[in-house]
């Protein structure tokens, strides 16, 4: 075996060393002069071949070859890594005084906006909320309701017929049949089920010919209130509060005579407008007046359809047109664009509600 020639071996490695410039490159220098298969491991084990007299010399000198190698690494890897930490902080700097992108803020439906102020007065009254089906049968949207088939008033909403006689409910009463037939059988099994408070609200559907003004399908809002020795006044005051809840403390209300097949009187509530107070603007139609509402004493006949005995129990049922109180509340005249998913008419619309 040759003689260890610890120069020679500093000399290879710092060549090595010089062109390393990466951590994994480094590694393989590191593994290339100080690994089991290294020439200075090599020249290590070499030793005990050295005459003896030699030795301690050459053993000294590898020695010291070693520990400059060592340090010669440990220096060059805290080199290399500073170098490619910095590489990284520069690839991925960012301009934190940069502006920001600007995300644009959403708002809440128009409708729904108004069905919460809907909801709010009545919770206010003691009415809870109640939902039933969109798709419905023919019983709760029209028979229980004292619409029986031939009854004109089932032409005078056409409805969308479905699969299985059933239908896009017209109007959401049909949430007021089904809560009064639930109450109508636990009142036949001897519980009080009075007084009975309760808000429906949600889509409903006509067949109508689609323009910018009507639609096959918009928003309702009704309540029924069921209670013993329920009156007129109570309907009337009811009323009263609920519009001047919704359209403001000193706004002017009217009432005038209605026809609806399931209350007996019927009314309809009238509110000056929002825009005109009465004169007459392309809000109201140059009406100055704008009906609000619908609503009477719940006939006779639903009563009797579901158990009740109308001697007894009287009730004050009424509806609003929630789609059209966002018409008159932001002065929009084609309804249509409060369906349409143009997010500037709609965050518009809310942003100038009152
Ligand atoms: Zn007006």
């Amino acid at each position: 075996m040759a003689r260890p020639d610890p120069d020679a071996l500093l000399a290879a490695f710092r060549a090595d060393l010089e062109a390393a410039t990466t951590p994994a490159a480094l590694e393989q220098v590191r593994v290339a002069h100080t690994g089991r298969k290294s020439p200075l491991k090599a020249a290590l084990k070499g030793l005990r071949e050295v005459p003896a007299e030699e030795r301690p010399a050459v053993a000294q000198a590898l020695n010291a070859a070693s520990q400059t190698v060592e340090a010669a690494l440990a220096e060059a890897k805290a080199r290399v890594e500073a170098a490619a930490i910095a590489a990284q902080l520069d690839a991925e700097w960012q301009d934190l005084s940069a502006p920001g992108l600007a995300t644009p803020r959403g708002a809440r439906h128009p409708v729904h906006v108004i069905e919460q102020r809907c909801l709010d007065v009545l919770r206010r009254l003691g009415f809870t909320p109640e939902s039933g089906p969109e798709v419905e049968g023919p019983f709760y949207n029209f028979d229980a309701l004292n619409i029986p088939e031939h009854h004109p008033a089932r032409d005078m909403q056409d409805t969308f017929w479905v699969d299985g006689g059933l239908l896009l409910r017209s109007h959401t009463t049909t949430v007021q049949a089904r809560v009064l037939e639930a109450a109508g059988k636990r009142l036949a099994a001897g519980e009080d089920v009075l007084p009975i408070r309760v808000a429906s609200l949600g889509r409903v559907y006509r067949n109508e010919a689609v323009d910018a003004t009507h639609l096959a399908m918009f928003h309702q809002f009704e309540g029924i209130w069921i209670d013993r020795g329920l009156t007129f006044a109570h309907l009337k005051g009811t009323l009263a509060f609920v519009a001047r809840a919704l359209f403001g403390e000193g706004r002017r209300v009217r009432f005038k005579p209605k026809y609806y097949p399931y209350t007996e009187p019927s009314v309809g509530v009238d509110v000056a407008c929002m825009h005109c107070d009465g004169a007459g603007c392309h809000a109201c139609h140059g009406a100055g007046w704008v009906t609000i509402l619908g609503a009477g004493m719940v006939h006779p006949k639903v009563f009797r359809t579901f158990g009740f005995d109308p001697g007894e129990v009287t009730g004050i049922a009424f509806g609003l047109g929630t789609t059209r109180m966002v018409a008159q509340n932001t002065g929009v005249t084609k309804i249509r664009s409060l369906y349409e998913p143009d997010q500037r008419v709609l965050t518009a619309l809310q942003r100038g509600m009152a």
